[in-house]
This record gives C-alpha cells, structure tokens and sequence, in this order.
C-alpha cells in the first residue's frame, strides 16, 4: 500500500431502529421508559427528553434508535403506506403469563416484514415467573430460542427492576452488527414519518426518521401528499439540529397539511417518482404478486376462523388447492374476528382477507379505506372456491355490507299526521326495531359509500317502526320486496328518491 494513501476510517454504520411490541400488559411501555431513563443520561439532556415518538440511546457499543410507540399495529401502520421503519423488533412476553394472542399477532407481523425478533422475557422478578414455558411457547409459535435450538436471541428481563437491560442492548447491537446497517447518508434522502400532528400555536409537527441520506434544515420534502421546506428540526432532547442522519428520529416544523403516520419522505425533487410507486401499492387492488424467485405468482392471504378447528381444517383444504404458476402464501392466520391489525397487514402485504363465521363490520371502513379485501363464509366449500378463483387471477370484490337499504318510491301520509314511505329493497333486509339513516338522494348515498366525511348530509336518524307488505304487517322484508316503512319517530319531510339504509 503506498505510505502515503489514506485508509478510511469513517464509521460506515447507522444505528439500528428498533420497534417493541408483545402482549398488553406485557411490560412494553414499562420497558421502553426504563431504556430512556437508565441508558441517556442525565448530562446529556439535563433531565428533559421530549416525547416525539422516538428516542436514541447511546450504549458503548454504539447507538440505538427506539420506537416510542410500542404495538404491531402501529408497525403494521405504517408498512402500509409504504414505509419499513423498523429493523429489529424486541418481543415482549411476560414469564409470569404467556404467549398470548398478541404475542402471536407480533410475531407475525414481525415475520411478515421479515424484520428479526430479539426476545425479552420479561418480569423475571414477578411471583410465578416460568422463562422454559415461555421459551417452549414460543418454540411452539415459530420463535425458536438459541436454547431451544434455534438462533433467536433472547435475553431474561425485568423492565421494573432494571435488571438485564444492558444485556438486551448489547444483544441488540449484536444482531445489528449482523445485519450490517450502512450508513448511508450520501445516497437520496428517504425517511418515514412516525408521528404528526396540528399544534396549533407551531403549526403541523412531524416526526420523521431518516432511513437513508441527510435531512438540512430548509430542505424542500414530501410526503404522502404533502409538501414541507424544514423550517426547524428538533432531536429527541429538545435541541435545535441543522442535520440529521440515517438512524435519527427529528422533529421537523413546516409541513403544509398534516402528514399521515407511514407516509415516505423524499426530497420534494423526487416526489413524482415516489408518488407513482406509492400510487401502485395503493391501487394494487389484484393481490397476485410476482415470487421473485420464480415466475410463480402468489396469492396472500389473511385466514381467520371462529374455531381452531374449523382454522385448521381450512389451512388444510387451503394446501389441496393448486393453479398454474400460482400458489398461496399465508401470511397470517388466527382465531376470531379480523381487527384493525389484520386489516394494517393486509394493506401492508397486499393480502387478502379470507375469514369464517366471523363478525367483521367494526373494521369494513378501515379496509375500505385501505382497499383491503374482506370476504367472510359460512360454508367452507365456498371459501375454498373463492380462493381457487383468486388464485387463478380472479379479482375478487368487497362485499356490500349495507345490511339494508330501500328505496323510497312513495309516500303515504296517514290520518294521524304519520307518514309511511312506499319502498323497494334493494340491499339486504329491513327489520323492525333496527336503526335507520336517510340519505337525500342517490347520489349522497354512493357518496357515503366512500367516505364517512359526507355524514352530516344524513338527514334523518331514528328506526323502523312498522313495516307493511300489502296489507299484512311483517317483522322484516327483503331485497326485492316492495313494503311500506313507518320510522319512530315520524319524519315528515320523507320525499320519493330518498334513501333508507339500516345502520
Ligand atoms: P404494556 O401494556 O405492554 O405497555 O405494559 P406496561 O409497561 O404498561 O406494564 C404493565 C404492568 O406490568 C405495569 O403494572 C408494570 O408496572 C408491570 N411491569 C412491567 N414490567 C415489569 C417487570 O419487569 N416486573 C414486574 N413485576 N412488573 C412489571
């Protein structure tokens, strides 16, 4: 080597960004507040740290960025617009309770986004702590522990007491080094956006971690439709930074509008580019996407079911189904109703929901939202069909999940000042006693399909009191049937064109 030939000796790595999620009551928070206060020390910010949604620590062995915001859902949020934020996910369990439903939801979240687990068994100091039984659980959920044969790490906690937190942290840098996280703050700026919000003495406040390049103060951005040129940056101290690098949570002022949580953030220079990419995944409404191993397609899929029974006997069926060049890839499965993360995941992975005897309504404007696909079954044969069909790459449609709407055709004043409303069904079933909202025409009510912003044109809300078919008063009438409706209490501007829609 010439004498005279520099070698480079800059630090080439980025500090790893790690997310925690586990079971409620778990000790996430718990274990999060501990990190902050035993790994900053009081110097370094005299005893004030702001909260804005993430924190680094400094070990000896380098630096770690948290996420303050514990929870799959959250994580899985945020994939689904696009950003992959997290490297390392700490999974909570507690040796005093178990792997609990969520504890599973996190590790399929976490498999999902092929993002590596570190488990901490946590309240080892708790009355009837058992970390083997949490170690055999988890072997039985996929998470094979280095005890158990596998090469998860897992590191035996207590988030109260304080005890092993320094070990956990050395595990995290560990693993990080294998992971070989590059710093990589000369490439085109990329970061996600954590947390935002309207204050309304500053004006619109995001927290942004920087993925990739060099965030400067006056910096022209965007993300997820919105433009920011950096007014002010702020670290997780409260100090003013003119930049911020890969592995950095800041605090920038200046967005136009509120940014949504998960939005990427690129130099504004680059938005076309991202906006088209962004635009894709949320329009991607097929969900057969290209193994790039082979020219095989997949197919993803949500599974749940009221039973575990009935789950595996689906998951079974599931594997008999066969397509050219296609297969299914199921990305998660679990007993009960599809919640919120379900949905998150979905939007994340392009997958399509697929559940049985399950009771979904709470979660249908959040996939409509995300355009999720939900189809729920009572009758496995035809779960089984319609996964065969979307294997085969038929674009399977969301339900309608008006349980019930009509058409006033119209309008009967009675004697006594009443009004009944002459109507066709055209949607489900109308039921005495159930709740009811008017929409004023067709068009609101297509409207009010897509979006819950359109909910004051609502002109009536009350319920259905009375219904007629012919002269014969019935407890329900289907779609198809002509009836006569009398709501409680009377609504006397009831016109021919409105619409009646169960809620
Ligand atoms: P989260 O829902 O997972 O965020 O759980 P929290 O951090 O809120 O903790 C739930 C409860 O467990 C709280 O009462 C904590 O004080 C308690 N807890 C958390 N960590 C420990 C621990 O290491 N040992 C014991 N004994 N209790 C803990």
């Amino acid at each position: 080597m010439p004498k005279n030939k520099k070698v480079k000796t800059t630090n080439n790595k980025r500090p790893p960004i790690v997310t925690v999620m586990g079971h409620v009551d778990h000790g996430k928070t718990t274990l999060l507040d501990t990190i902050r206060k035993t790994a900053i020390t009081k110097s370094e910010f005299g005893g004030i740290t702001q909260h804005i949604g993430a924190y680094e620590v400094n070990t000896p062995k380098g630096k770690i960025t948290f996420i303050d915001t514990p929870g799959h859902a959250a994580f899985t949020e945020m994939r689904s617009r696009g950003g992959q934020v997290a490297d390392i996910v700490v999974l909570v369990v507690a040796a005093n309770d178990g792997v609990k439903p969520q504890t599973i939801e996190a590790i399929n979240h976490a498999k999902a986004a092929e993002a590596p687990i570190i488990v901490a068994i946590n309240k080892i100091d708790a009355e009837g702590a058992n970390v083997d039984k949490i170690k055999k659980e988890l072997s039985e959920n996929g998470v094979l522990v280095e005890s158990y044969g596998g090469d998860t790490m897992c590191v035996e906690i207590s988030a109260l007491k304080g005890t092993n937190i320094n070990l956990l942290l050395e595990s995290i840098i560990a693993l990080a080094d294998l992971l070989e996280l590059k710093d990589t703050s000369n490439d085109a700026l990329l970061g996600t956006v954590i947390e935002s919000k309207l204050d309304n003495r500053k004006g619109v406040l995001a927290t942004l971690l920087i993925q990739s390049g060099t965030l400067k103060k006056g910096d022209k951005i965007w993300a997820g439709g919105s433009n920011a040129v950096v007014k002010s940056m702020t670290n997780f101290k409260g100090e003013q930074i003119k930049i911020a690098k890969p592995g950095t949570p800041v605090e920038i002022l200046g967005f136009k509008s509120v940014p949504e949580i998960g939005s990427i953030v690129v130099s504004l220079e680059n938005k076309d580019k991202v906006e088209a990419i962004y635009k894709e995944q949320m329009e991607a409404i097929s969900n057969l996407e290209s193994n790039e191993d082979t020219e095989e397609k997949l197919l993803n899929i949500i599974l749940k079911a009221d039973t575990k029974g009935t789950l595996q006997a689906i998951e079974q069926s599931l594997q008999s189904i066969k397509a050219e060049n296609a297969k299914i890839k199921l990305v998660l499965k679990g007993v009960g109703n599809v919640n919120k993360s379900d949905v998150l995941l979905a939007s994340a992975t392009g997958s399509t929901i697929f559940s049985f005897n399950a009771k979904n309504t709470d979660v249908m404007d959040l996939a409509k939202q995300r355009k999720v696909v939900i189809k729920n079954y009572n009758i496995i044969y035809e779960l089984l069909e319609d996964v065969q069909k979307a294997l085969e790459g038929e674009l399977l449609k969301q339900e309608e999940y008006v349980k019930g709407l009509s058409l006033v055709k119209k309008v009967f004043p009675l004697p006594s000042g009443d009004i009944v409303a002459g109507c066709e069904i055209i949607i489900g079933v109308m039921t005495v006693g159930r709740k009811v909202v008017i929409w004023p025409d067709k068009a609101t009510y297509k409207q009010s399909r897509k979006t819950s912003e359109i909910d004051d044109m609502i002109i009536y809300k009350g319920k259905i009191k009375k219904i007629k078919s012919g002269k014969t008063e019935v407890k329900k009438a289907s779609k198809g049937s002509e009836c006569g409706i009398l709501l409680s209490p009377n609504f006397s501007d009831i016109k021919v064109g409105q619409y009646i829609q169960v809620i």
